[in-house]
């Protein structure tokens, strides 16, 4: 029998009427005989609830094991009120923590990760007739203390189920109806792809696109998952995300993704020798500050500027820390900015195609878009702009690189 992990975020989920609805969906999947497994989120802005309530008591940006014995609490009451909607329809379910599913995660509260499913329990309860009702972003420690997993760590629940039980497929069922060429809240006119390479999503999702969660596709990736993207609301293929094909090397970018949650730190006027960079960044590291962008300027008079960015809840702590290293350094003058985003443009083929990086640059200069920093990789170009210009950078990127338009058509425009 053909099994399939199916996932709902929190706006599928965000009212009864909605459980109500995937209860059906749910049900007619199993009706079609399938063994199904649901995963659920917490329903839609409950998680930012409970963060709130900790922040409240902990200060600015709650942590720890505590936070995570309250945020897993958002799934548990999804599982069990969609569990009762599918009994109510005679529909045999059963609802799940992660703990009690033996979804074992190392122990770094609030951004675990996942290190063993033992999917004996998952497969005795299908094998019964049930319908299992999991709750996603959540697993144990060898401790037994609950974990979590990272904001929209349902995804990874979802796929690390799929591949512990060898699935034969990974629906992902969200409020859009599958992975666009950009946020399509952001510009209508993005297109939905039919297909989209593992390594192409990978880097959508670190660079922000949060359709789905990294750890998802890179679980995905690894273990040879079939992963769907698809509406919760609307009928239709959605998006597959696949292995590279021929016809993807086309001269083309495939999407655009954006962060807006990072933010800059300069430090300029510091002295230009070996160890400096090491300097700087220890101490980031030291205090857990992730950094991601670095770019460091040709030196003059001995000087150099030195730049990066980090997470924007980080901002204020990484600016204490700059300010104690340029204690011991000397000279240097410190700046921060966390008003800016992150815009880069991603796709297989611009491996093999001089040329892009230019007509990106060209493009945001005509719209005055001044670029902060730039940073590439074989197949992304990303630049850091100011956030007032993240609507319009998007929307000129879309429009120069054709992205509203199917590769075929764009295929031919070049070659005319
Ligand atoms: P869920 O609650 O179902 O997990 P998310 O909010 O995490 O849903 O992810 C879906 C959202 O991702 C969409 O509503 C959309 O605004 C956003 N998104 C960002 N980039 C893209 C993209 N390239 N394609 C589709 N959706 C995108
Ligand atoms: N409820 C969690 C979040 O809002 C996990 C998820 O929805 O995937 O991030
Ligand atoms: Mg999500």
């Amino acid at each position: 029998m053909t099994l399939i992990v199916q996932k709902y975020g929190g706006t599928s989920v965000g009212t009864v009427e909605r459980i109500e609805l995937v209860a059906d969906k749910v049900f007619a999947a199993q009706k079609q005989g399938h063994q199904i497994v649901v995963v659920v989120s917490a329903m839609s802005g409950e998680t930012n609830r409970l963060m709130a309530l900790a922040n409240d008591i902990q200060g600015e940006f709650a942590h720890g094991r505590e936070l995570d014995v309250l945020l897993s609490t958002g799934e548990q009451v999804t599982i069990a009120l969609l569990s009762m909607a599918l009994q109510k329809r005679g529909c045999a379910a059963i609802s799940s923590t992660g703990a009690q599913l033996n979804i074992l995660t190392d122990n770094k509260h609030n951004k675990a990760r996942i290190q063993n499913i033992d999917a004996d329990r998952l497969k005795r309860l299908l094998d019964a007739g049930n319908v299992v009702v999991v709750a996603g972003f959540q697993g144990v420690d060898d401790e037994g203390n609950i974990t979590t997993l990272g904001r929209g760590g349902s995804d990874t629940t979802a796929v690390a189920l799929a591949a512990a039980a060898k699935a034969d497929e990974c629906q992902i069922y969200t409020d859009v109806d599958g992975v666009y060429t950009t946020d399509p809240r952001i510009e209508p006119n993005a297109r939905r792809l039919n297909r989209i390479t593992f390594e192409e999503m990978l880097e959508m999702a670190s660079l922000g696109s949060k359709v789905l969660q990294i750890r998802a596709v890179e679980f995905a990736g690894k273990y040879d998952v079939p992963l769907r993207v698809l509406s919760s609301f609307e009928e239709g293929p959605g998006t597959l995300i696949t292995y590279e094909e021929d016809s993807m090397e086309d001269p083309f970018i495939s999407a655009i993704a954006f962060n807006r949650d990072e933010a800059q730190l300069t430090i300029k006027g510091v002295p230009d020798q070996p160890g400096v960079a090491a300097q700087i960044l220890s101490p980031i590291s030291a205090e857990n500050i992730e950094v991601d962008m670095i770019v460091q300027n040709v030196g003059s008079d001995g000087n150099t500027d030195f730049t990066f960015t980090v997470h924007r809840n980080d901002h204020n702590k990484a600016l204490k820390v700059l300010e104690n290293t340029v204690k011991k350094l000397g000279g240097g003058q410190i700046g921060g900015d966390p008003n800016i985003v992150k815009l880069s443009i991603v796709g297989v083929g611009m491996r093999s195609h001089a040329g892009i990086a230019s007509r990106m640059f060209t493009a945001l200069a005509d719209e005055k878009i001044n670029i902060k920093m730039i940073s590439t990789s074989e197949i992304k170009i990303s630049v850091v702009i100011e956030e007032k210009y993240l609507e319009l950078g998007v929307r000129t990127l879309h429009e120069v690189f054709e992205l509203d338009k199917a590769k075929a058509e764009r295929n031919q425009a070049a070659s005319a």
